[in-house]
């Protein structure tokens, strides 16, 4: 069984993840979506609202599960018996930060591949802390969340 951990911060889920998790859905039959929890770095969402959108989203996927974690991402992935990691590409800089991080933690887990797929063209500039900021300041989100959910400050 091919198992696949999808790590990130999902603070909030925007459209560029839900469409790199949807694109990947083929190439796995387990993707789990695993909320990286780091004690030095300051979260806008909790835990469980980040994971309620997340399972909100792929409610109707059933090879999706949401889960959270602390530690490293390759002591997670050995815990589930996962052999991929799930990245997606945006732009060059993700390109180089993701190469250093990919080689180490093949490194240390010799038994596991990073797969990435590369962004959706119109997908390049969102990312999450844009999102923050514009709900910040009373913004309209609506195009770079996805549909199904309602992200807003509670
Ligand atoms: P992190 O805190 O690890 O950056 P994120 O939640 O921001 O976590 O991102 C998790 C993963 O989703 C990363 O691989 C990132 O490259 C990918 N990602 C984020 N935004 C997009 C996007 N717009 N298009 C494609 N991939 C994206």
């Amino acid at each position: 069984m091919k198992i696949a951990v999808f790590p990130g911060s999902f603070d909030p889920i925007t459209i560029g993840h839900e469409s790199i998790i949807r694109r990947s859905l083929p190439l796995f039959d387990k993707l789990i979506i695993a909320i990286g929890e780091n004690s030095e770095k300051k979260y806008f969402f909790s835990v469980e609202q980040r994971k309620h959108w997340l399972r909100e989203v792929f409610a109707n996927e059933s090879k999706v599960a949401v889960d959270n974690f602390s530690g490293l991402t390759v002591d997670y992935c050995r815990r589930v018996g996962a052999k991929y990691i799930l990245r997606g590409l945006r732009t060059s800089a993700d390109f180089e930060f993701e190469r250093s991080i990919g080689q180490v933690n093949k490194q240390m887990y010799p038994g596991l591949e990073t797969v990435f797929l590369l962004t959706e063209p119109e997908h390049t500039a969102v990312n999450s802390s844009v999102v923050r900021d514009i709900l910040k300041h009373g913004g309209d989100i609506s195009h770079f969340v996805p549909k199904t959910i309602d992200v807003s400050l509670k």
